[in-house]
């Protein structure tokens, strides 16, 4: 199993699990359960902790799969590299294909390596982007879900002119709390997901596709998988087999 042993990659993944499973704790105990509408509350308990439980897995996964590290191997004796070899890292060793970076926490050459991100422990790298970025999709939408059900009704008591809602005994300070976690998961998680997405559908190493595929929709199905199903938006399935992209390390 893939792990990254590096402490403040540690310190922010577990805040990242405390954050999302206060969020829903907070959103049951200081919103749902106190509206007394066992409806309301059993719906929007369930959706919010449905998408949690998907953002919470695909952070599981992105955190312990091995995002694509290159074998390290014998440093360079000096000579460069013969045109057409990958370029050997002088760090690890590694044969590396264009696209790969040495990650200084890892350390380790990665695949298209994206970046290094302390939230998941690890890099995002080609083996892990695709639960990457259904971590953010599912972060963004939970917090979304949450702002939605806190600010509709505000916005609407404010339309009418009365700022208190039903209850006015309700947890001030915990409602606050959960507005700014969710506020600031949704911008964050969005931001990361809507970065993504545009180094995804831009991303210009990709092998083409079968003739007259548009390459947005080739780069999206290295990604996700080869083609669309219930798989690409799901934290179980593995991406399948890696792209034939030819950019296996030459040792
Ligand atoms: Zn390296
Ligand atoms: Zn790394």
């Amino acid at each position: 199993m893939w792990f990254v042993p590096d402490a403040l990659g540690i310190v922010c993944a577990s805040a990242t699990w405390a954050l999302t499973l206060s969020e829903g704790a907070l959103l049951l105990s200081a919103w749902l359960l106190p509206a007394r509408r066992p409806a309301y509350s059993a719906v929007h308990g369930s959706l919010f902790h449905l998408l949690a439980f998907l953002a919470l897995a695909s952070h599981a996964r992105t955190m312990l799969t091995d995002p694509g590290a290159l074998p390290v191997g014998v440093l360079p004796t000096g000579a460069a590299p013969a045109p057409g070899l990958a370029a050997r890292c002088p760090l690890c060793g590694a044969a590396r294909p264009p696209g790969a970076h040495h990650c200084s926490v890892c350390g380790r050459c990665i695949r298209k390596a994206h970046h290094h991100c302390p939230w998941v422990n690890n890099c995002v790298g080609e083996d892990n982007r695709k639960f990457f970025v259904l971590f953010t999709l599912y972060t963004a939408l939970a917090a979304l879900h949450a702002l939605l059900l806190l600010a509709v009704p505000a916005l609407c008591a404010y339309a009418r002119g009365e700022w208190d809602l039903q209850t006015p005994v309700r947890p001030r300070a915990s409602l606050f709390f959960l507005f700014v976690v969710a506020l600031s998961g949704f911008l964050f998680a969005g931001l990361m997901f809507t970065i993504q997405m545009h180094s995804i559908l831009t991303d210009p190493q990709t092998p083409p596709g079968e003739p007259g595929q548009a390459s947005v929709w080739t780069n999206l199905k290295a990604v996700l998988g080869p083609r669309p199903s219930a798989a690409w938006i799901s934290p179980f399935a593995s991406m399948g087999p890696r792209a034939a992209s030819g950019l296996q390390a030459e040792v």
